[in-house]
């Protein structure tokens, strides 16, 4: 071993140099996963914003994940996952939000438009019309 290997280092130097070291890594993983659904909704690795109802931040943490109760609770109880009766698809965040026909008019009314991105919806500012939009659809205490 080396010499300067073996110089005391001071522990908050080194816990600094760490922490950076790994956000710099963790960025530097985030930036290659430009197929990873949530590197379109959230480029960077800082902090989201927070929204000033907690429950609603928790919803709205959930639907960028794209893990919510209803979409995934089937894993716990060793069920089939649920699926659309219209489309005969695997329920999903993107399917309820995004793509499912049978929303389109309610996306109309809250969004103005049935062509959408998840960015749209739940990216670094969500859309001011989401949890309306949730409440009506009948999705937003599944979530
Ligand atoms: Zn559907």
């Amino acid at each position: 071993m080396s010499d300067h290997m073996q110089q005391p280092v001071c522990y908050q130097d080194l816990k600094t140099y760490i922490q950076s070291y790994i956000h710099h890594i963790s960025q530097e993983t985030w930036n290659q996963q430009i197929l990873n659904k949530l590197h379109s909704i959230h480029p960077s690795t800082s902090h989201w914003a927070t929204l000033p109802v907690r429950r609603h931040d928790v919803c709205l943490t959930r639907l960028r994940i794209g893990h919510t109760r209803f979409t995934h609770k089937h894993l716990l109880l060793a069920e089939k996952a649920p699926e659309c009766p219209f489309c005969k698809v695997p329920y999903s965040v993107y399917h309820i939000l995004i793509d499912c026909p049978v929303f389109n008019h309610h996306r109309i009314t809250f969004f103005h438009t049935s062509v959408l991105t998840l960015s749209d919806l739940v990216g670094e500012s969500p859309h001011q019309n989401l949890f309306a939009f949730l409440l009506k659809i009948g999705f937003l205490y599944l979530i």
